[in-house]
């Protein structure tokens, strides 16, 4: 008998994968977990509906949402991830010798617990020891911090359920004071292709702009996301993005990628028109 998952990318169109095996299945104190074998996509971490995370196309996403901002700040020391309870932003970060400390922030122990028995392929390096992990609420985390991070990664669920609060003015106001002079916050954009989306995605910009001089979206392709058309967002106190771009001694690092790269790095933030009109509306 065939099983397959789907997950409804609007109320009339749905992504479906064929699933070999269950591997865990569990309803935490915050969401249900599942996470599923398939032939294709690898193992699956999909959190109330939600695909999160598929072994096959993982590496665009946490590249994507780690790279651009190491490589306009290659001196990036201290930095504060919230939410990526499955560790792939932080494998990424871990690749730089330079950073002396990671603070991830988790809502959901059990989602990482999960993902170190099923998901090692991103889990990997959340026992570096830079790394240290908090099973907190990252609003009620970035409350308390003042002037502390170079770096703020918000990898989170969509802005519904307990990732509602990590897309508020209050969230961002309190993570541009815990950011130093030479911050930079990277936050996870959502889609602008369905409408849905594409409301939450014009939302995240309209409170961004409101709060940091500079803010910029970028996009990728990530094939299991909703259309597969994804956007990042890049706030900073002064740092821009294209013009602060230190090519050279990124390069120089030599992380090893497979998607990144320093030429896509100029060409994500060209966006298409209808995502510039997106972004561009005030209501
Ligand atoms: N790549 C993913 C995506 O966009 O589909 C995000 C992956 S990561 C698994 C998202 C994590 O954010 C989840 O593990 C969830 O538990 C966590 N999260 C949700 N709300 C949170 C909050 N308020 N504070 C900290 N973590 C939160």
């Amino acid at each position: 008998m065939d099983f397959w998952f789907s997950e409804y990318h609007t109320k009339y169109v749905k992504y479906s994968i064929k699933v070999d095996k269950q591997l865990f299945s569990k309803k935490s104190d915050f969401q249900r977990i599942d996470i599923f074998y398939s032939k294709e996509m690898g193992n699956i971490l999909i959190l109330d509906g939600y695909i999160m995370v598929t072994e096959k196309d993982e590496f665009i996403y946490h590249e994507m949402i780690t790279h651009v901002a190491m490589a306009v700040n290659p001196n990036i020391k201290n930095i504060l991830v919230i939410g990526a309870g499955d560790g792939g932003t932080v494998r990424e970060l871990t690749k730089y010798e330079n950073i002396k400390n990671i603070d991830m922030v988790e809502i959901d122990k059990d989602v990482v617990d999960a993902c170190l028995l099923y998901l090692p392929q991103t889990a990997c390096k959340l026992s570096d020891p830079r790394v240290n992990l908090f099973f907190e609420d990252g609003l009620k985390f970035v409350r308390t911090k003042k002037n502390e991070y170079d770096l703020i990664v918000i990898d989170s669920t969509d802005p519904f359920g307990p990732g509602e609060d990590l897309f508020t003015k209050e969230f961002y106001g309190n993570c541009y004071k815990a950011l130093n002079d030479d911050g930079i916050l990277v936050n996870q954009h959502e889609s602008p292709f369905y409408d849905n989306d594409a409301k939450a995605a014009a939302r995240i910009n309209r409170r961004m702009k409101q709060i940091f001089p500079v803010n910029l979206v970028y996009q990728a392709h990530i094939p299991s996301y909703p259309s597969g058309h994804w956007l990042f967002g890049f706030a900073s106190k002064n740092l821009h993005p294209i013009e602060n771009l230190q090519t050279d001694k990124w390069n120089a690092l030599r992380i090893e990628t497979k998607y990144y790269n320093t030429d896509l790095h100029k060409g994500c933030f060209a966006l298409p028109n209808y995502v510039k009109e997106l972004l561009d509306e005030d209501e």
